[in-house]
């Protein structure tokens, strides 16, 4: 197999890697299959990208495979890296993506959780989400050093695979809470295998720069990808009403697109000299590559950015000031340097400051139960647990069960799992509050602390837990271990039995 030229270009610290994200679109042969494929053409010809990136059913609506796509441009010799997200798919069906993508050889891959699925045939459909991006980071890197399989006879490992895995963070957040399970969240996609980093989309030069500083001072070693999209009014005006989420473009910039539109170019000059000094800047800082997005850009474009970026780059910091876009309010984790616009070291004293909102009642007493109950040494749990050895295949287990699920649903809104994360998110129940199921840490959705997929009605849970948490100076345990996806053996059995008897995530933390 070819050398993986995207890997190389991300690694090699002399090299600035450049990947063009391409749209497969909806259908198998109309225009936009066609476009892609003469984009990646184009692409091959000129030899500057080192990877086109392809879409996954983005904005939550059904396209031609992003894998199908990609096994295409590999034969055109392109690299391909392709998106893979957890929302259409189950952990069955993403192995088997894997595989098929191992086949044709495609070992680039974009890990997130993907848009919440919003329409498709005769209605919207079931959200899956069964793992998040750390469980398949976890599942790629097994794969990587030959996954075990216990079978009939015995465990059978099967060949080695190559994938070379990122993953996504936003560090344009407006809130404390928000930032720092972002950056929590990424610490465990790291841990769990995550080769490379993409930013999701934002124009502030501080927050790019943020992410830089903390990766380095917190050990988080792996190249940097920052994310360049080419933008026009239109997008600009759906990002900045939330409308594409984790998306980040304030009314500032807005109106600057609103001028620029009525130029006589209609701002494309005005586009592109964006994206070049973007380009520009983010070498200059220490980036590792940039992600150029647009829709419908041509390849000409590409190739101008580029070019532009590359004789901008050595004058990068007198660019600064054309990315001062701050969220009015929002939060940054340095403070800021006054010299360069960009960020001191030190983390702002707002860090370390707990909210001003008091702790709930329900919180309290989560808390003084569990501890009363659930944790190895308190009083009652020994007893608790010899009495869930007994109840256990019992005829007075369906009794227990019931008896739980009567507290559990009416406190927690609980689904009956049965493989319990209440007590790893703040006593926030992942699989009934949060949409997306995810027991890591947020998506990259969240919207000035709202969830993506109800905002301005529900907080995102993970604001919440940090919230409760920070409260007792205890915030970092949401970084603490990888929470691991529900085991759906236990679906509708007695997650307090499974507790107790060691059957469910748990059991790693037990006696
Ligand atoms: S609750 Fe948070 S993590 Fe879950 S979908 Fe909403 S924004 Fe994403």
């Amino acid at each position: 197999m070819q050398d993986n030229r995207f890997k190389k270009a991300l690694l090699d610290s002399q090299t600035f890697a450049v990947t063009w994200e391409l749209i497969p679109g909806r259908g198998a042969r109309e225009s936009a299959q066609d476009r892609a494929l003469s984009q990646a053409g184009q692409a091959a010809a000129g030899d500057v990208v080192h990877a086109l990136t392809l879409t996954d059913n983005p904005g939550g609506t059904p396209a031609l495979s992003a894998s199908h796509l990609g096994s295409e441009l590999a034969n055109k010799g392109v690299e391909p890296l392709v998106h893979f997200t957890c929302k259409d798919k189950n952990r069955n069906a993403l192995e088997s993506e894997l595989y098929a993508l191992d086949r044709c050889g495609i070992r680039n891959l974009l890990v997130m959780s993907g848009d919440y699925p919003v329409s498709g045939f005769q209605g919207r459909p079931a959200p899956v989400f069964d793992f998040d991006p750390i469980h398949v980071l976890q599942l790629i890197s097994e794969m990587n050093r030959g996954l075990s399989i216990v079978g009939p006879k015995g465990i059978v490992r099967h060949q080695q695979t190559d994938f070379f895995a990122g993953a996504v963070v936003s560090p344009f957040k407006a809130t404390q809470a928000e930032q720092l399970t972002q950056y929590s969240k990424l610490k465990k996609k790291i841990a769990a295998g995550a080769k490379f980093v993409v930013t999701q989309l934002g124009y502030d030069a501080r927050k790019f720069h943020e992410l830089l500083l903390f990766m380095k001072q917190h050990d988080l070693h792996v190249p940097l990808v920052g994310n360049i999209y080419i933008l026009p009014f239109g997008a600009a005006k759906m990002m900045n009403r939330n409308e594409l989420p984790g998306s980040v473009v304030t009314d500032q910039l807005l109106a600057e697109l609103d001028r620029e539109r009525n130029e006589p170019d209609k701002g494309l000059e005005a586009r592109i000299l964006r994206a070049a000094r973007l380009y520009a800047v983010l070498k200059g800082m220490g980036y590792s590559g940039v992600h150029l997005g647009g829709h419908n850009i041509p390849y000409a474009q590409v190739e101008e950015i580029i070019r532009r970026g590359e004789a901008l780059a050595p004058e990068w910091q007198t660019l600064v000031p054309f990315f001062d876009y701050p969220i009015p309010g929002g939060f940054y984790f340095y403070d800021r340097d006054p010299d360069t616009g960009l960020n001191l070291g030190t983390p702002v004293s707002s860090a370390g400051r707990s909210p001003a909102s008091p702790i709930d009642l329900s919180y309290r007493l989560s808390r003084f139960f569990h501890a009363l109950l659930f944790e190895p040494g308190s009083r009652l749990y020994k007893p608790m647990r010899r009495l869930a050895r007994q109840l256990d295949g019992s005829r007075w287990e369906s009794v227990f069960h019931k008896v739980e699920r009567v507290i559990k649903a009416g406190l927690f809104d609980c689904r009956d799992c049965g493989d319990c994360a209440l007590a790893d998110v703040a006593y926030l129940c992942p699989m009934s509050q949060c949409p997306k199921n995810q027991r890591n840490g947020p998506c990259g959705g969240s919207f000035q602390g709202w969830c993506e997929v109800h905002p301005g009605v529900k907080q995102c849970i993970y604001v919440r837990a940090y919230t409760r948490l920070k409260r007792y100076a205890q915030e970092s345990t949401l970084e603490n271990r990888i929470v691991p996806p529900c085991n759906w053996d236990l679906f509708q059995r007695s997650s307090w039995i499974n507790y107790y008897l060691g059957k469910d995530h748990w059991s790693q933390k037990q006696d």
